[in-house]
């Protein structure tokens, strides 16, 4: 499967030209498995210029898993142009626990006077997927599917192909156990030996006390984590607004530090327009 990023940042979209090179939209990451199939994580403000891509290639039929309908992960959503295709097929998964179906709670987000087109009126078919027992079918792609630790729930995917995965974790906090999340444990187990784990990388060390119970986590913990579960890379994401190009190679620097012992996993800072083939 093939990886690309659109949108790596977390909170809020940010521009400049001090945050050029790791990029200022939210989270989005397009992955495609190798019979072209298309699976999409999040709807941040990424997604925009996804849609765009889409849409010139004419791809109607899609699959949207939203970790959690926090702003930044579902910013992107009004602005995305295949919504706006009669012809388009979205099919749209979520996090676990979530009270209503997903299309009623973004309709909730989505409708005037917040912004002019209601979200259950758009011209594409827009469907509900459920997962079975914590996993779904995409295709050749195999999502499983674990609660994260953050505010108001959310998830995290895990996604296989021909032995080859990725793990999602965005949005996790892993020193402290949020209702309905789970202990650091469960995510050394559910990133077990993964090619590529993208994880919550929003804090220094340092900066962690301030900001503990916020649903995010330090380098530190995202380090321990890639190294106890033996992944192969980890992939630092949600970069913290603040975060200039210059803080970020700091921050990227430090992590590497971390995982300097012999046998540890590569460490890698995720950025908009950042690529990667996932096997075969
Ligand atoms: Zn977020
Ligand atoms: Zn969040």
């Amino acid at each position: 499967m093939k990886l690309r990023c659109w949108g790596a940042r977390g909170s809020i979209p940010v521009s400049g030209q001090e945050f050029e090179r790791y990029g200022g939209d939210t989270s989005c990451l397009e992955l495609r498995s190798k019979d072209d199939e298309l699976l999409i994580l999040d709807a941040g403000t990424g997604i925009r210029a996804l849609g765009c891509e889409l849409a010139r290639q004419e791809r109607t039929s899609l699959t949207l898993l939203l970790s959690h309908y926090h702003w930044d992960h579902i910013q992107g959503l009004p602005f995305f142009k295949p919504l706006y295709n009669p012809a388009a097929n979205l099919r749209l998964g979520g996090c676990e626990g979530a009270r209503t179906e997903l299309t009623r709670v973004l309709a909730r987000a989505l409708r005037p006077p917040l912004f002019p087109v209601p979200f259950d009126k758009v011209p594409a078919r827009v469907t509900n997927v459920p997962f079975v027992e914590g996993t779904l079918r995409v295709g050749g792609l195999l999502v499983r599917r674990i609660a994260a630790s953050h505010p108001n729930r959310a998830a995290g995917f895990r996604i296989e192909e021909d032995g080859k995965s990725l793990v999602y974790l965005t949005d996790n906090e892993l020193s402290l156990r949020h209702r309905g999340g789970l202990n650091f444990a469960d995510y050394v187990a559910f990133s077990q030996g993964a090619d590529l784990l993208i994880h919550d990388a929003e804090y220094l060390p340092e900066e962690y006390p301030q900001r503990r119970g916020w649903g995010h986590s330090h380098i530190g913990d995202a380090a321990r984590l890639a190294r106890e579960a033996g992944v192969g890379t980890l992939g630092l994401f949600h970069h913290n607004q603040e975060r200039t190009d210059t803080a970020m190679d700091v921050l990227l620097e430090r992590c590497r530090e971390q995982l300097s012992r012999p046998g540890d996993p590569a460490c890698l800072a995720l950025f908009q327009g950042f690529e990667m083939d996932i096997g075969p």
